[in-house]
């Protein structure tokens, strides 16, 4: 019997400990952790310089309060605003809260601009959290069911269509802001092209519009760049932030440039924990880290040889859809239901996850070396033939 809600439908698996890219089970079964949290163990599992970071500061300060000076705080918010390219940071305790800040920020921003009704413009199969407003902003049926009524002020358009946005532009003058994460994660993997991201950075000057993208997965050196955005060469005026930015330590930011960094003012936005002394440090050694050991260089690499290995080794392989990625955020979309298969990678000794039923998703911690990828290659890719090896059918009657 568990008193823990019944909110995830769990594996029957509890870790103890870890070490790198590593983790141990309560039976002191070894796993290669090829999803980190869902993008959050940035620097793998029991990194010295955070452990000692998360000490040190543990010793000293957890949490005092934003009624007062947070220098650690202070740190941060610069340190981010110098590798985003943007002016100032809100800090908050998740991804949802990040997203939720946004949206709050677009909504100021519009009625300053005299708008009644403000609206944002959202992606289909985005995820943005299950809080009420970000899940309207979501774009999964799924995730908003039992829900209604939905928070209004969300314009919803495909990915990657530009026409579509401009079509918003003319026919709704309420839109003021649009909410794009630069590579889903929870929808599979959807990469935007990074001419998509100019056009919609234009589009948002001439409109005067707040361009937003949610880096809460993608972001943070995972793609070999601090941000997604960077790739493209744009400055959106919002960033969000959250899951990797410490290492698995709650924390989660909404980042503002130019005028969106003013929209607040003290009283409109607060969070209890947001941006506490702790989750500051953790946050402030985790970015130490991916610096001084190049971790995004060596994402870029790693994410590579994952790619090419995969791609190499599934090449004309049927049910393969589509294998994507950029970095080390990797989808390989097959043409059937594949749950099952993260039970059978478990049971080789291997952490994945499969979303939107049938894309396998790799978010590998941004240490792991070549040899690990090649590791993780040596198991995964075995499984994935001998699974589309078994009749279509059979597998989606099982699912
Ligand atoms: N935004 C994106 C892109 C995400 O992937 C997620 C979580 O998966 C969220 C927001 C919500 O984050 P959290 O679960 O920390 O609220």
């Amino acid at each position: 019997m568990s008193y823990s809600m019944n909110t995830y439908s769990r594996i029957p698996v509890a870790f103890t400990h870890g070490k790198g890219v590593w983790v141990w089970d309560q039976s002191g079964k070894k796993y290669l952790d090829a999803l980190a949290g869902i993008a959050v163990n940035t620097l793998g599992h029991a990194h010295p310089k955070l452990t000692r970071a998360i000490a040190e500061q543990s010793s000293r300060l957890i949490h005092s309060s934003n009624l007062y000076q947070i220098t650690e705080q202070e740190k941060l918010a610069e340190k981010l605003a110098k590798i985003s390219g943007t002016d100032a940071v809100f800090f908050c305790n998740s991804g949802c809260e990040a997203n939720e800040a946004a949206i709050k920020l677009a909504r100021l921003h519009g009625h300053a601009k005299g708008v009644d009704s403000p609206a944002i413009v959202v992606m289909d199969k985005a995820f943005h959290g299950r809080t009420l407003a970000t899940l309207s902003a979501t774009g999964n049926r799924k995730v908003q069911a039992g829900f209604e009524p939905l928070v209004p002020g969300f314009v919803r358009v495909p990915l990657n269509d530009i026409e579509a946005v401009r079509w918003a532009a003319r026919e709704d003058k309420s839109v003021v802001a649009v909410l794009i994460e630069p590579i889903q994660g929870e929808g599979g993997i959807n990469l935007t092209t990074m001419q998509y991201l100019r056009e919609l950075r234009e589009l948002c000057d001439r409109q005067g519009w707040l361009l937003m993208v949610d880096e809460v997965q993608c972001g943070l050196g995972r793609t070999g760049k601090w941000f997604v955005y960077q790739h493209a060469g744009i400055e959106p005026d919002v960033v969000l932030l959250a899951k990797g930015l410490a290492s698995g330590v709650p924390i989660g930011a909404c980042l503002a440039r130019g005028a969106a960094a003013s929209v607040f003012k003290p009283g409109t936005h607060g969070s209890t924990f947001g941006g506490n002394p702790l989750a500051c440090a953790a946050a402030l050694a985790t970015l130490e880290a991916i610096e001084e050991e190049a971790l995004m260089k060596n994402a870029e690499r790693v994410g590579n040889v994952l790619l090419a290995g995969l791609r190499e080794g599934l090449r004309s392989v049927a049910g393969v859809t589509e294998i994507r990625g950029h970095g080390l955020m990797i989808g390989v979309e097959l043409d059937r239901p594949c749950g099952d298969l993260v039970k059978h990678a478990m049971a080789a000794g291997l952490l994945i996850n499969v979303t939107m039923d049938n894309v396998v998703r790799l978010l590998p911690p941004l240490v792991m070396t070549e040899k690990e990828a090649r590791q993780v290659l040596a198991i995964l890719l075995p499984l994935l033939r001998d699974f589309l090896a078994q009749a279509p059918a059979a597998v989606a009657a099982r699912a």
